[in-house]
């Protein structure tokens, strides 16, 4: 049922692209260099097929009908060099297993998005970085610079895109071979469990592994379930729309309707910062019929809104919309029911999604980036007790987290105290949810639409 995407030119030079106003957008020094790795993007293969987003279109209008809940989850800045077997197989197998939790708490359908193969670039509130008296650009993602404070690793290089096309290509290689190879299969839950280190939750997990194994048994031996069903995992991709050279450049019209599709991910998003009603990034967004989201953090307005709703879902077409809220567990209560009440009848056409990561970042006495466990399950609480007393529908949650035990947020049930930090502190941007904290997460979030039901 997938369509292929033609090789037909890329739809960049149909539209008057260039002049509006785009924010966080690398400055790269050598035209032709850009345009040599432009020109070689507009080559490539897509990497996701239009009838793939069509269908995670119709699944995300099940999530904003309030039949379905969504689990978006991975890095927030994936690297070239993260990009290994180990890596993915563990942030896979991490996302499967919550979405395990989420299923059978909530008894419903359970999509399920990795932010990866194509979560490379980065916004930045500073243009620059000091460090002792030394002053160069800020890191924006591989897709822009490198990580290493040197003036040649923080020039912004436009090759670092085709490297990014590639990564993406076999992380979602890998990804797809997982999903669809016989890893997912629903009666493998329990080796999801393998490799890890143990936890409370991890011991729960298994406890559950045992039902659900025992309830696939008895679903198979009746004939309800057939092998081919359980095999298989939906599993898509998304990232930041941020740098528009690399998105322009791999969107393509569908060979079927000639309509355009951003092939380098199945959902992409516009983030907190380049969501303006009249830049660059929304236009961008507006023209491709992929689903897509928008972050709206403590600013976003009414207005901010409904224009986003009026300009990029018009047609108020199910899953075609999913605003994405990342208030701060203090705000949510307060801000969140003033933006679903602008919307009103129409909250029910988009879906709604709580990213209770991006508003409770502080630095810890060691200066590392982080983030309380407790604070991020207080903003998904809150998120779910705005919907409640309003009638509408807590369709999911976005958040940054790897399979790896890396030590990054504090708190959860392994108590990670501040002083921990530097033990395994590995993110190249913002602090991400280790193993035990997703699935300990995970549990809670399952208990949050279990009382719900
Ligand atoms: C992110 O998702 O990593 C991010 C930068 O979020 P936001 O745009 O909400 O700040
Ligand atoms: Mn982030």
């Amino acid at each position: 049922m997938t369509t292929d995407v033609t090789e037909q030119p890329p739809i960049g030079h149909h539209f008057d692209w260039g002049n509006l106003p785009a924010k966080q957008q690398p400055t790269w020094s050598d035209a032709e260099a850009l345009d040599q790795a432009v020109a070689r993007l507009k080559g490539f293969p897509p990497l996701v097929f239009a009838g793939e987003c069509d269908v995670l279109r119709e699944k995300l209008g099940a999530v904003a009908r309030g039949e379905a809940f969504l689990l978006q989850g991975g890095d927030c800045a994936e690297t070239l060099e993260g990009v290994t077997g180990p890596n993915i197989r563990n942030r896979i197998k991490t996302i499967l297993q919550m979405a395990v939790v989420l299923t059978y708490g909530a008894g419903m359908p359970v999509v399920k998005v990795g932010r990866l193969a194509g979560q490379f670039a980065k916004p930045r509130s500073s243009d620059t970085e000091t460090r002792d008296g030394v002053t160069l650009p800020a890191y924006r993602g591989d897709m822009v610079n490198g990580f290493e404070f040197s003036p040649e690793a923080r020039a912004h290089n436009p090759a670092r895109m085709v490297d990014v096309y590639h990564a993406s290509s076999s992380t979602l290689n890998l990804v797809r071979a997982f999903t669809s190879g016989g890893y997912a299969d629903l009666r493998s839950v329990h080796t999801w469990n393998k490799g890890f280190l143990s936890s409370p939750a991890q011991a729960r997990y298994e406890q559950m592994a045992t039902e659900i194994d025992r309830a696939v048994r008895f679903l198979e031996a009746s004939g309800v379930a057939d092998a081919e069903e359980l095999r298989r995992v939906e599993f898509y991709s998304s990232h930041e729309a941020l740098v528009l050279d690399y998105e322009r450049a791999l969107t393509r019209r569908d060979s079927r309707t000639g309509l355009p599709y951003n092939t380098s991910g199945h959902f992409i998003w516009a983030g907190e910062r380049t969501r303006d009603l009249d830049g660059a990034h929304i236009d961008f967004l507006s023209r491709v019929h992929n689903p897509i989201g928008v972050k709206l953090g403590p600013t976003a307005t009414r207005d901010d809104v409904l224009g986003l709703l009026d300009k990029l879902d018009p047609e108020r077409t199910p899953g075609r919309l999913t605003f994405i809220t990342r208030m701060g567990a203090d705000k949510i209560r307060d801000l969140l029911p003033p933006l679903l009440e602008s919307v009103g009848e129409e909250a029910g056409k988009v879906a709604w999604v709580c990213d209770p990561m991006h508003g409770n970042t502080f630095a810890s006495p060691s200066g590392h980036k982080t983030r309380r466990f407790e604070d991020v399950i207080d903003e998904v609480a809150g998120f779910f007790e705005v919907h409640r007393a309003l009638g509408t529908w807590p369709g999911g949650i976005h958040i940054e987290l790897t399979g790896n035990d890396v030590t990054e947020c504090v708190g959860g049930s392994g108590a990670l105290d501040v002083q921990d930090l530097g033990l395994r502190y590995e993110t190249v941007c913002d602090p991400r949810l280790n193993h035990q904290q997703s699935l300990d997460m995970a549990f809670q979030v399952a208990a949050m639409l279990e009382a719900g039901r």
